[in-house]
């Protein structure tokens, strides 16, 4: 099977079990490993604010069985399981596993919510502050911020829109190293209007989320070789992975057994 070289083949954008994904963070390295085509993936979970309503409701539906969020306290097992598994898949796939978290905002009614992705995350960031304070913390601690979905939009009622950082781009694009101009199947139009940087995540949640929008990147297979390519935004491509059972609605993906 062709990889893409010299590009690396890149999804920023992925959720485990840890949150609100529907695998474990094995079973992720495995399904992106045994395409054979990944280079690179980003284990990005989810920290919700204290009171998160979507949280809350999610809980009494799974009758307080799934947890939807990373908390401070569970931050540095997270980060280690992050790094266990990383070693584990660069030996069997050579695809390097990165940290990450996404800082999840979702106020009902409003118009401050924003999702931000902290690559490369050291520290536990709380998603209980202003985006400000937010951006500026990611960058302290040397991490790379991703505006997620920056120009989602809905009016379904458990749904939330995500344009805080994108009508405020102008104070806040120094803030942000890279906007996600397309997340799983949308593509957004809107942002190529503008020269900031951009890149394309999958925000994967469920097997069958691997067919959707990745990004090339020219780069050396490390952290600091691929965060210095996203700051600077040269040789980067929106790609469209799709495997031969893209469009199979009936042959769900499963993970091979791979212990
Ligand atoms: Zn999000
Ligand atoms: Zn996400």
């Amino acid at each position: 099977m062709p990889g893409y070289g010299p590009f690396l083949l890149c999804d920023f954008h992925i959720h485990t079990r840890w949150s609100d994904g529907q695998l474990t963070l094995r079973d992720v390295c495995d399904l992106y490993g045994q395409t054979g085509h990944f280079d690179v993936i980003a284990i990005t979970d989810h920290i919700l604010m204290e009171r998160d309503l979507l949280a809350q409701a999610g809980r009494l539906l799974t009758l307080g069985g799934r947890h939807f969020s990373l908390t401070a306290a569970a931050f540095p097992e997270y980060l280690a399981e992050i790094e266990a598994e990383a070693a584990r898949a660069m030996e069997r796939y050579g695809l390097l596993v990165l940290p990450g978290a996404e800082i999840t905002q979702n106020h009902l009614r409003s118009k401050k919510n924003s999702h931000i992705i902290a690559l490369g995350v050291r520290e536990y960031i709380s998603a209980d502050q202003s985006a400000d304070a937010i951006l500026r913390e990611i960058r302290r601690q040397e991490a790379v911020s991703i505006a997620c979905h920056p120009h989602h939009r809905t009016r379904m009622r458990l749904e939330i829109s995500t344009c805080y950082l994108w009508e405020h781009r102008k104070e806040l694009a120094e803030l942000v190293d890279v906007w996600e101009a397309a997340n799983r199947d949308d593509l957004f139009s809107v942002t190529s209007l503008k020269h900031y940087p951009y890149i394309a995540n999958s925000d994967f949640h469920k097997p069958r989320h691997l067919y959707s929008w990745k990004t090339l990147l020219r780069a050396g297979k490390t952290w600091t070789s691929i965060r210095d390519a996203l700051r600077s935004n040269v040789d980067v491509g929106l790609m469209l992975y799709r495997g031969a059972a893209w469009n199979a609605a009936a042959a769900p993906l499963t993970v091979e057994a791979a212990s």
